[in-house]
């Protein structure tokens, strides 16, 4: 069992990984249970990239990034993203703010989120059916009030975009939110791609969203179920994306590439 630390560094490495963010930019946090201070991916001297986040670079502050213990690393700019967002929302303790490609076209373009598919990707339906808000400032969310407006921009949901600038996707864990951003991403180049095409896409109907936000039966020894929130498969799905991530550094290091 990973711990907290450590998944906000599978998170980064991730999202590297899987194509969310570019060079250096982007950031994972976790809230430190029972406080008000968080783990947040910091940079020092020798920054190598989110791909090959260590556990040294995720830092722990306060929520306005007091008290940080950061010898040597700077905390982000778009702190405030991170901090607000647990200062507001007591459902949320994990924040990732990105920079993914199809998420800002539809941002840029005023393309909505819409529930074309079901079954292709579940999880990216109930985003969708939820609704993904706009913020609509391409600005560095880097002060306390613009922190503020994207948290009400955003207001219940688990993902917003950011017009011209990325994305902030929340969760009550580090799997769950960071899954959420890769689902948004799908969904976003989904989008994209069939706007491309011309295609205008009916949404799934009303009977299938109704089958696909139905609490779920038992499945694979787990409860798992809708209702509670907790997306079926979200465990596993993060194994799998923990795998691919790490299965590549790995290979780098074996090769003797730093
Ligand atoms: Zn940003």
């Amino acid at each position: 069992m990973q711990n907290l630390r450590e998944q906000v560094a599978t998170g980064c490495r991730i999202l590297a990984q899987q194509g969310l963010v570019h060079e250096i930019a982007g950031h994972v946090s976790a809230r430190i249970p029972g406080t008000e201070r968080m783990f947040v991916r910091g940079r020092s001297a020798a920054e190598r990239g989110l791909r090959y986040t260590t556990t040294d670079a995720i830092r722990t502050c306060g929520f306005r990034g007091e008290d940080h213990a950061a010898e040597g690393f700077e905390l982000p700019l778009e702190l405030p993203i991170h901090g607000e967002t647990y200062r507001l929302r007591d459902d949320v303790n994990a924040v990732v703010h990105a920079h993914p490609t199809y998420s800002v076209l539809c941002s840029v373009a005023g393309l909505p989120l819409e529930p074309a598919y079901g079954g292709y990707d579940s999880g990216g339906l109930r985003l969708a059916l939820r609704g993904v808000p706009t913020y609509p400032h391409s600005r560095l969310v880097d002060d306390v009030e613009s922190a503020h407006e994207l948290v009400a921009a955003m207001a219940d949901r688990a993902a917003c975009l950011m017009r011209g600038h990325g994305v902030t996707v929340v969760g009550r864990d580090v799997p769950e939110a960071v899954m959420n951003a890769l689902r948004l991403e799908r969904l976003a180049r989904f989008t994209w791609q069939l706007r491309l095409a011309g295609v205008r896409a009916e949404p799934v109907s009303d009977a299938d969203q109704a089958f696909f936000t139905r609490p779920y039966k038992r499945a694979m020894g787990a409860d798992t179920n809708v209702a509670t929130g907790r997306e079926r498969g979200a465990d596993t799905d993060w194994r799998w994306v923990s795998y691919v991530a790490e299965d590549a550094a790995h290979r780098r290091m074996e090769l003797g590439e730093s």
